[in-house]
């Protein structure tokens, strides 16, 4: 059956009967689902190979017992959103650009994902008023560059409140740039509409950022989703999750890399896995992810080169951690084949 005209599922009992899971877990996986939502897309669930128990999708989508063992340094808000919520739906860290969180339903809910304590279906999205007060806000504020929306995901809403959003933030004259960002284009493509694509036309320049983790996810229909907003005229960027079992192995992570590119899509962050409670399975260790940077860099086009960046735990905003190609205090710098040279002190 044609993926689009499938429903999602959403319950432990539904991934039984696609076989996605085995009929034994579902004690364990009602449990996990009690806790943290659950969703697979169609355009998802096709992808996944119920043959294969260590399947790079599955691991991303479906729930998993260990998901309830929290570990002492996991944490509900591990980038500290709270600490920088001036108000509801709005997560002012940095000077020049905020968050404006307009719904916090996801059409697919990851396994890993950072903010999986606050978002689920029914848990809403802004009441008019409260998106009223924070267009407010960021009226206020002519330092707010940048307007990057998030949530949830923004490309859940329709095309209409949509259109309504990015017509409103496009009125403020300090705002010079919105961003989207969102999972839409890839884990559900049939939503990218012609209409979707209008709402985000504006004279300001708006950028789309998408989420995936492995080449596979970008089928032939995510790719002329994004498509879509390339041609309009909407540059793209993406972000992935550095996750062990999905993309931990140079190749795959390589071949993220290249098939994104392919699309004209520039690969912008590899986030290391934030400290999100239950997830301690699909993290890595950050030299891990350096080692695999550096496969990455000694191996694949500078256009497949994402920033690898860690969101400091407690609200301090994300660094870039490496690898570093410099040692000796700057006098010795590291090919990409790892041999070392003397680089002359300025004078
Ligand atoms: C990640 C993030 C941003 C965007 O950061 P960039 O480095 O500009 O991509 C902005 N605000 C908050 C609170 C964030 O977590």
């Amino acid at each position: 059956m044609n993926a689009a005209a499938r429903k999602t599922l959403r319950s432990p009992s539904a991934l039984v009967e696609a076989r996605l899971t085995g009929a034994d877990r579902l004690a364990a996986l009602e449990q996990v689902a009690a806790r943290y939502a659950v969703a697979i897309t169609p355009a998802m669930a096709d992808l996944i190979d119920p043959a294969d128990p260590n399947d790079p999708i599955a691991r991303q989508f479906v729930p998993d017992a260990r998901e309830l063992e929290r570990r002492p340094e996991e944490n509900p808000d591990p980038i500290g959103d709270e600490a920088h919520s001036p108000l509801e739906g709005v997560v002012h860290r940095y000077p020049d650009r905020v968050l404006l969180k307009l719904v916090n339903a996801c059409a697919i809910y990851c396994r890993f994902c950072f903010r999986r304590e606050m978002v689920g279906p029914g848990r809403g999205g802004l009441s008019p008023q409260a998106l009223a007060a924070a267009l407010d806000y960021i009226g206020a504020h002519p330092e707010i560059w940048e307007v990057i929306l998030t949530g949830g995901d923004p490309l859940l809403i329709s095309a209409r409140r949509l259109q309504d959003v990015v017509t409103r933030l496009a009125a403020i004259s300090h705002v010079k740039v919105i961003r989207v960002h969102t999972r839409v284009p890839v884990v559900a493509p049939e939503r990218i509409s012609a209409a979707l694509i209008r709402a985000l036309r504006t004279r300001k320049a708006t950028f789309v950022v998408i989420h995936a983790n492995h080449p596979r996810e970008l089928t032939k229909r995510a790719r002329a989703a994004c498509a879509r907003f390339i041609d309009a005229g909407i540059p793209m960027l993406s972000q992935s999750v550095l996750l062990r079992g999905v993309n931990d192995d140079v190749e795959t992570l390589g071949g993220l890399m290249r098939a994104l590119v392919e699309c004209r899509i520039k690969p912008y962050y590899l986030h290391h896995a934030d400290l999100a409670p239950g997830t301690g399975h699909l993290r890595t260790s950050i030299a891990e992810g350096r080692a695999l940077m550096r496969g990455l860099r000694g191996r694949y086009s500078g256009l497949c080169q994402p920033t690898y960046v860690l969101d400091i735990p407690g609200g301090f905003g994300k660094s870039p951690i490496g690898p570093s190609y410099l040692s000796e205090g700057g006098a010795v710098v590291e090919d990409f084949n790892g041999r070392r040279h003397r680089y002359p002190p300025r004078r």
